[in-house]
C-alpha cells in the first residue's frame, strides 16, 4: 500500500470512529517560549489536557508534522545512521478529550492495524506499565492489561517500565501509563533463533515501535503528587514512516514510497549510488531526511538564521550540505535542486508546500550557496590548523577563530577533527566563546523609554555538536 492511501486510511478510519480529522499544527511554534517546534501530536491540543480550554469535538484523529531535533525529544544524532528515526516525521494521531478510553483505544488501534491494514499479528508485541516502587507508588496498568490480554497472547505482552510506559507532560499537568505497539519485521529464520519479546525497546532495527498509546488519568500537582483525573483522555501517536514501512514489506523508512523519490533524485544528481557503501548511504539518507525538516520550517514561514528556530534550521541544513560535501563530493548547491520531487510527493498532503515551493528553493540556494564558499575557505584553514599542532589536540581558541571569523560552526569542526583522527580542546573553545559574549554583551544595550534592555542573541545560539539545543532567549532589563 502506497504512503498516501495508508495517511487516508488512518484518518478514514478514526473518522469511522467518530473523529473529527483536523489539519496538522504548524512544526514551528511561534507563541509558546518553552518549545521551538511541534515534537509531538499532542502539542496543539495541550490546552485542552491542561482543562484551559476545551474542544469543540471530544474525538479528533490528524497527522501532525513533528521535528525532534532540541530538547526533551532530540533525535538528530540517530538520523541516517538508524533507519528509522528522522528529524521531521509525521505522526498519525487519534484523540479523546474526556470522552473514550483505554478500551476503545486499544481495540481500535489492534483492530486498524490486524483487520484493515493486515499486518501479521504474530509480528506485533505490546507493553503495558509495570508500576512502580517510588514515590509515586503506582499500581501496574491492570486495565490495560486485561485488555490487551483478550487480543494478545501473554507471551506477547511485554512489562515496562516508567521510562517507557509512563508519559508526563512535564514536572507537573497531565500524566498516566501508556501502551505501545511494536512490530518485529526479522526474517522467519531470525525470528526462530531469538524471540522478538527480548528485542523490544532495545533499539533494533527491525524490531521498533510504531505507536504510542497515552492514557492520562492523573494530574501531577504542583506539589508533586498525584491526583485521578476526572475526566480521562487518550493521546495516541504512531510513526507515519515506521508504519509505511511495515505495510511496504520493507527494512527501513528509507525504502518506503516516501523516500526513494527524494533517494533517486539524489543518485541522479550526485551521481552516487545507493545501498553500495554504508558512509555514503548515511550522507543520502540524513539529505532525504534533512531536506523534509528545512523545506517544511521554510512553509511554516521559519527561514534560516543566526537566532532561535532559524539556527537550528540553519544547522540542520548546513548538516546536510557537509554530509553531501565529504562523502558525495557535492560542491555545488544541489539540495534545493530535491525540493521538486519533495513537493510531488508531499504537497497534495500538505499544500504550503506547494504555495511555497519557489522560495523554499531560493532560500535553500542561496543558503548552500554561501555555505559552501565558508566551508572551503575554513577547511583550508582546519588543516593550516593541523599542520602547526603538536599532538592530537586542537586549541580550543583556533577552532573559535574558526567559528568567529568564517560562521564555522564548532560541531562540524569537531565531527572533521575527529575524522581527521584529532580532538578539540573544547573547554578552551568555552573560554574564548564566554570571553566575546562579555565583550558582544557590554557592546550591545539599546536603549528604550526608561527601560535599557541588554540584548545577547548570543545566549540563543547552539551549544554543541551534541546538543543541538537551543537556549531560550533571556532578554534581561534594567532600569536606568
Ligand atoms: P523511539 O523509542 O523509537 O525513539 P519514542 O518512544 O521516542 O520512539 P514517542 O514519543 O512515543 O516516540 O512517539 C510516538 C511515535 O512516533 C513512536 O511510536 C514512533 O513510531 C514515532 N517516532 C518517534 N520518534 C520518531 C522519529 N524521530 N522519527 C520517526 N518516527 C518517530
Ligand atoms: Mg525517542
Ligand atoms: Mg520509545
Ligand atoms: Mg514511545
Amino acid at each position: 500500500m502506497n504512503s498516501k492511501d495508508t495517511r487516508t486510511q488512518f484518518l478514514n478510519f478514526f473518522k469511522g470512529k467518530g473523529h473529527k480529522i483536523v489539519p496538522s499544527a504548524p512544526m514551528v511554534i511561534k507563541d509558546d517560549p518553552t518549545l521551538l517546534f511541534t515534537n509531538a501530536g499532542m502539542n496543539q491540543f495541550k490546552e485542552y489536557f491542561l482543562g484551559i480550554s476545551q474542544s469543540k469535538n471530544t474525538r479528533v484523529v490528524d497527522t501532525q508534522k513533528c521535528l525532534r531535533v532540541s530538547g526533551k525529544h532530540n533525535d538528530l544524532e540517530e538520523v541516517g545512521k538508524d533507519t528509522y528515526h528522522h528529524t521531521m516525521f509525521e505522526m498519525l494521531g487519534n484523540w479523546s478529550f474526556g470522552d473514550y478510553f483505554k478500551e476503545e483505544a486499544i481495540t481500535w488501534a489492534w483492530e486498524l492495524l490486524t483487520e484493515v491494514l493486515k499486518i501479521d499479528k504474530e509480528s506485533l508485541y505490546v507493553s503495558v506499565f509495570e508500576g512502580s516502587d517510588d514515590a509515586d507508588k503506582l499500581e501496574k496498568d491492570h486495565e490495560a492489561y486485561a485488555l490487551w490480554k483478550k487480543i494478545v497472547p501473554v507471551d506477547r505482552i511485554i512489562m515496562g517500565n516508567k521510562k517507557d510506559n509512563f508519559w508526563e507532560m512535564g514536572d507537573q499537568g497531565p500524566c498516566g501509563p501508556c501502551s505501545e505497539i511494536h512490530v518485529d519485521i526479522r526474517s522467519k529464520e531470525e525470528k526462530a533463533k531469538v524471540s522478538g519479546a527480548s528485542l523490544v525497546n532495545q533499539d533494533h532495527p527491525q524490531v521498533v515501535e510504531i505507536w504510542n498509546l497515552v492514557f492520562m488519568q492523573y494530574n501531577r500537582k504542583a506539589n508533586g503528587s498525584l491526583e485521578s483525573l476526572p475526566a480521562k483522555h487518550v493521546d495516541t501517536g504512531m510513526g507515519f514512516e515506521r508504519l509505511c514501512m511495515v505495510l511496504q514489506g520493507v527494512q527501513s523508512n528509507y525504502d518506503t514510497d516516501i523516500f526513494t523519490p527524494l533517494i533517486r533524485e539524489i543518485e541522479t544528481i550526485t551521481n552516487s549510488d545507493y545501498g553500495k557503501n554504508e558512509e555514503v548511504d548515511i550522507a543520502i539518507r540524513v539529505i532525504s531526511d534533512h531536506i523534509r525538516a528545512v523545506s517544511f520550517s521554510i512553509a511554516d514561514g521559519q527561514l534560516p538564521s543566526n537566532t532561535g528556530a532559524g539556527y537550528v534550521i540553519r544547522r540542520i541544513l548546513r548538516r546536510a550540505v557537509r554530509y553531501g560535501f565529504t562523502f558525495l563530493n557535492t560542491k555545488e548547491p544541489f539540495m534545493y535542486r530535491l525540493v521538486n520531487v519533495l513537493t510531488d510527493s508531499l504537497g497534495d498532503a500538505y499544500p504550503e508546500l506547494k504555495e511555497q515551493k519557489q522560495l523554499i528553493e531560493n532560500v535553500i540556494k542561496e543558503e548552500e550557496f554561501s555555505f559552501l564558499k565558508t566551508l572551503d575557505q575554513g577547511l583550508v584553514l582546519l588543516d593550516t590548523i593541523i599542520a602547526n599542532t603538536q599532538g592530537k589536540t586542537i586549541d580550543g581558541s583556533k577552532a573559535f577563530e574558526l567559528y568567529d571569523t568564517f560562521g564555522f560552526p564548532i560541531d562540524l569542526t569537531a565531527l572533521i577533527l575527529s575524522e581527521k583522527g584529532y580532538e578539540l580542546d573544547e573547554a578552551g573553545f568555552d573560554t574564548a566563546m564566554q570571553q566575546q559574549k562579555n565583550r558582544s554583551k557590554s557592546a550591545s544595550v539599546v536603549s528604550k523609554q526608561d527601560w535599557e534592555i541588554l540584548v545577547d542573541d548570543s545566549e540563543q545560539e547552539f551549544v554543541g555538536y551534541d546538543l543541538l539545543d537551543v537556549e531560550v532567549k533571556i532578554t534581561k532589563y534594567r532600569k536606568i
